[in-house]
Formats: C-alpha cells, sequence, structure tokens
C-alpha cells in the first residue's frame, strides 16, 4: 500500500525503499541504493510499511522508458511512478518564484514551494484534459492525429482551455477537431498521464448532428468504425484510448454471444 508525502528532501537510507527517475526512464526499486546516500532525493511517501524515496538521476542504464512502464505497470506501481516523476518535474521546474525570481522554499507540512518575498505558494501543477469515445448507430469514431505514426488512430482528446467545464471541453474539442455535435455525455473515469503533468477524463458521447470534418491542423482524417469492421492501427495497450476501444469490442462481443 502507498500513502504519499509532501516530497521534501532527504538523503536515502538503507532501510529505504527507493525509486529512480531521469528524463525518459525509470527503475523501481532501485537496487543497492546505498550508493546514492550523498545524492539529494525526495521524501514520496510510505509504501509496503518503508519510507519510500525518489531520486532523479541523468541517466538510467536499467530503467524502463517512462511510456512503456506507465502502460505495463499495475495501477498502484502506476501511481507511485506518476507521483514520483511529478514531483521530480515539478520540482526541477520550480525553482524561482515566477512573479519575483528569488528562491523558492519548501513548506513546513505542506505539498508546495514558498516565496516569502511575495507570500505566495506554488503547488504542483496538474493539467487537466479529457478523452472521448463518441458513437453513431453502433460504430465508434476513430481519428489519425498528425502528430501520431502514420495509420495510427485513436479517440478524439484534448486539454481543457482555462475557465472552462470538463462536459464543455468534450463537446468544443469534438465539435473543433471533427465538425459534429455530441449528446447523452457520461464520465467513465480518469487516470494521471505525467507527460508532464496530465489528469486525463474519460467520456463517451454519442454523435448528435452533423458530417465528419477533420479540422486538417490536428487531425488529419476521422471515420466511424464497427465492430466487426476492419480497425485502423490502434494506441498500444496500456493507454487509456485503448482500453476503452477494447471495452467496447469486448462487451459488443458478449452482446452478440448473448444473442446467439
Ligand atoms: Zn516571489
Amino acid at each position: 500500500m502507498f500513502s504519499p508525502a509532501t516530497g521534501k528532501l532527504t538523503y536515502p537510507q538503507p532501510e529505504d525503499l527507493a525509486i529512480a527517475v531521469s528524463k525518459d526512464a525509470i527503475l523501481f526499486p532501485l537496487k543497492e541504493h546505498e550508493i546514492y546516500r550523498d545524492t539529494t532525493a525526495f521524501d514520496i511517501g510510505i509504501y509496503n510499511g518503508k519510507r519510500l524515496v525518489c531520486l532523479n538521476l541523468p541517466s538510467l542504464e536499467h530503467g524502463t522508458p517512462l511510456r512503456t512502464f506507465f502502460t505495463e505497470a499495475e495501477p498502484e506501481i502506476a501511481h507511485i511512478a506518476a507521483f514520483a516523476t511529478h514531483l521530480v518535474r515539478w520540482r526541477a521546474t520550480y525553482k524561482h518564484c515566477p512573479s519575483c525570481g528569488k528562491p523558492l522554499k519548501e513548506h513546513d507540512f505542506e505539498r508546495c514551494l514558498r516565496c516569502e518575498a511575495c507570500d505566495a505558494n506554488f503547488y504542483p501543477v496538474i493539467s487537466p484534459a479529457i478523452i472521448v469515445s463518441v458513437f453513431k448507430e453502433g460504430k465508434i469514431l476513430l481519428a489519425h492525429n498528425t502528430g501520431f505514426p502514420a495509420g495510427r488512430h485513436s479517440l478524439i482528446a484534448g486539454f481543457v482551455d482555462p475557465g472552462e467545464g470538463l462536459e464543455a471541453a468534450v463537446h468544443r474539442e469534438v465539435m473543433e477537431e471533427v465538425g459534429i455535435s455530441i449528446k447523452n455525455l457520461r464520465y467513465l473515469e480518469s487516470r494521471p498521464w505525467p507527460f508532464p503533468n496530465s489528469l486525463m477524463a474519460a467520456f463517451t458521447a454519442e454523435w448528435e448532428s452533423g458530417e465528419l470534418k477533420p479540422d486538417g491542423v490536428e487531425i488529419e482524417r476521422a471515420a466511424w468504425y464497427g465492430p466487426n469492421g476492419e480497425l485502423p492501427d490502434l494506441p498500444p495497450k496500456g493507454y487509456m484510448a485503448r482500453k476503452i476501444i477494447d471495452e467496447w469490442l469486448a462487451a459488443d462481443k458478449l452482446q452478440r454471444k448473448g444473442v446467439q
């Protein structure tokens, strides 16, 4: 069981557990972490009764690439890794006060950094994003984003604008990217996605009106795909979009079995 701490700076002790995070990889547990006893680490919490510290190392020879780690790890380990990665990146970015430029200090007991000159606290930044599965007559909307590998299709997703609610963001993204209106929006689940600091909220909805018109900027191609037809190249397992698509396919299979 993992209970997160505030992430204060500390030094690894022999009895600690350690996780290592670099720019592009993670190693957990980090064995023989005693060699880092003079390196500052973050106290990130208690895991299975032991203190867990996180070392931010320049490179990890035996580490797992970040995206692979997050898509393959068990939920609790993924939570620990997401928390550690988020804290490390936040602390690496927030060294000075964004208002006056003076060095920030650790808060005595909260998970935030403090500028005493401005009497201001700076908390870890979390960027909400949405993802949505849209259905029309039993078919799912899949789209190719210009940033994807060739042929890859996925669900519509995007960041929430300042001042916007999650539901409004879903309606706006779908309209902006493929030009259709949706209805019967329903919340599914959420997941942190620390690249670098997103919190992804998943929804499902039904087509209401309009023809698919990819915006040509972010979305190059979009189409409706039935569960029995050929599907395009999908995101790898472990991605939230893939989980939602796989659950739809599994539910459809189950339903057809029931009918037979
Ligand atoms: Zn300041």
